[in-house]
């Protein structure tokens, strides 16, 4: 098998399960030393454990809101002597509420896990991706990083963030040949979905397949999106030949937002 990503070292954040999980694996199997944060370390520690036979990777629990948990994270790292050169922003997390009802304390969650664990972990893996030349970082962001949709304006507003600081980084880093983009996933089957399924459920009295159904026909495809298409799209942004593609905001939406 062609191993594109040997002597790569990606940082994870969210690996422990759901997409970040799947982009574990999909990198891993490119050839990738990892590193996985999160913040529940028995979950870490079993998706380092259900990586093949093989794989280098190495946990680290870590809140991504953190300033110096992600600073102390990023300094062990390298005094285990692994140079990142690629950083996957993927930990996140939707909650849903209509604005007005929307309180403080989710817009205050969604802007700091979706958007400042962002800003935090990428600045401090810059010096080493900078250093590494041809760096990548990749942005899990969401198509609601790319349109509106009803009671998620916290969310919403949060991955634009992410989007904008996609495009603003992406020129910033031009001449030290790294790349920056984002991916932007329609619903995609995990722990979140799970979480929307049962929010559906208890507000409206829906079944579940019936919600499970409602999700996936906003999708063209009319069906959920694979974690492992999502981490295909992140693998091939990491690939040396994707070397031009950058400031991009890529949707793995089956259409969702195809429009223009
Ligand atoms: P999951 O809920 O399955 O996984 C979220 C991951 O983020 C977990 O590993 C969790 O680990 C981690 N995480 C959450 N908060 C923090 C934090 N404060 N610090 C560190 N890690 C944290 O969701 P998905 O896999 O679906 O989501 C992954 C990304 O994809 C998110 O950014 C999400 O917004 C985005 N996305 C998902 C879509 C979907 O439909 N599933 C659609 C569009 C975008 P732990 O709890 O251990 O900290």
């Amino acid at each position: 098998m062609s191993v594109p990503l040997a002597g790569a070292h990606a940082v994870i954040t969210g690996g422990g399960r759901g997409i970040g999980l799947a982009i574990a694996r999909e990198l891993a199997s490119r050839g990738a030393s990892l590193s996985l944060l999160g913040r529940d370390r028995s979950r870490l520690f079993a998706a380092v454990e259900s990586l093949p036979g093989g794989t280098s990777c190495d946990a680290h629990e870590c809140d991504v809101t953190d300033a110096s948990a992600v600073n102390r994270a990023f300094a062990a790292i390298a005094r285990s002597g692994r140079r990142v050169t690629i950083l996957v922003n993927n930990a996140g997390a939707a909650r849903s509420a209509k604005l007005g009802a929307t309180d403080d304390a989710l817009w205050h969650e969604m802007l700091a896990v979706n958007l400042t664990g962002t800003f935090l972990c990428t600045r401090a893996a810059i010096p080493a991706i900078i250093q590494a030349r041809a760096g990548r970082i990749v942005n899990v962001a969401s198509t609601a990083g790319l349109v509106g949709y009803p009671y998620v304006a916290a969310y919403c507003a949060a991955k634009h963030g992410v989007v904008g600081m996609t495009r603003a980084l992406a020129l910033e880093l031009a001449g030290t040949r790294a790349t920056v983009n984002a991916v932007c996933p329609g619903y995609t089957d995990t722990e979140i979905v799970g979480e929307a399924i049962a929010n559906i459920v208890a507000r409206t009295g829906k079944t579940a397949d019936e919600a499970r159904t409602a999700l996936a026909s906003r999708n063209p495809q009319k069906r959920l999106i694979a974690p492992a298409e999502v981490a295909h799209a992140v693998a091939w942004l990491c690939l040396p030949e994707s070397q031009s593609i950058t400031g991009q905001a890529i949707a793995v939406a089956g259409g969702e937002v195809a429009v223009g």
